[in-house]
């Protein structure tokens, strides 16, 4: 049998080796994804919070989990909670910024007083021009909306914004 060895935080630094199958640039510990990592009776207990609900990379993501804490031999039990729901607010300010370097908008906040007031365009990751449209809903990904820069003219994905 084996003994952990690892403390909570050592767990935690090699979650960031565990990344988003769909933007690779970012680790599950950017998403906020991993909600507890606790070690009781010699088992790791890691709870997660998928973030879009039903998106297949949540299956990928538990079992890079899985192989990732086998080969440091840290036996492992993962348990899902889907309450609180994940929201982009828990991504990590770290985190978009590489999602922006990456070339995906991250989530914007629109924040406005005014009752019907004309929404904030996203901003455009590569020349940060606000001068934007929608293309499609759906972008590579579910979790992404497709946008044109009609500035740069370049498209660019936007990880849309969950609350
Ligand atoms: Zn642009």
């Amino acid at each position: 049998m084996e003994t952990i060895t690892h403390t909570e935080a050592e767990i935690w630094q090699l979650l960031e080796q565990v990344c988003d199958p769909e933007v690779p640039v970012l680790t599950v510990v950017d998403l906020g994804v991993i909600r507890q990592v606790s070690i009781k009776d010699n088992l790791a207990e890691i709870t997660i919070t998928p973030t879009y609900s039903g998106c297949p990379a949540m299956n990928a993501i538990e079992t890079d989990i899985k192989i990732l804490m086998s080969s440091y031999h840290i036996p492992v039990v993962i348990n899902t909670i889907l309450f609180p729901a994940w929201t982009t607010d828990w991504m990590s300010e770290k985190g978009k910024e590489k999602l922006k370097a990456y070339g995906i908008a991250p989530p914007q906040y629109q924040v406005s007083n005014e009752l019907f007031s004309k929404p904030k365009n996203i901003e455009c990751p590569l020349c940060n021009s606000t001068n934007t449209e929608l293309i499609s809903e759906f972008g590579s990904t579910a979790c992404k909306s497709l946008y044109k820069c009609k500035d740069c003219l370049e498209p660019f994905d936007y990880f849309k914004c969950l609350k």
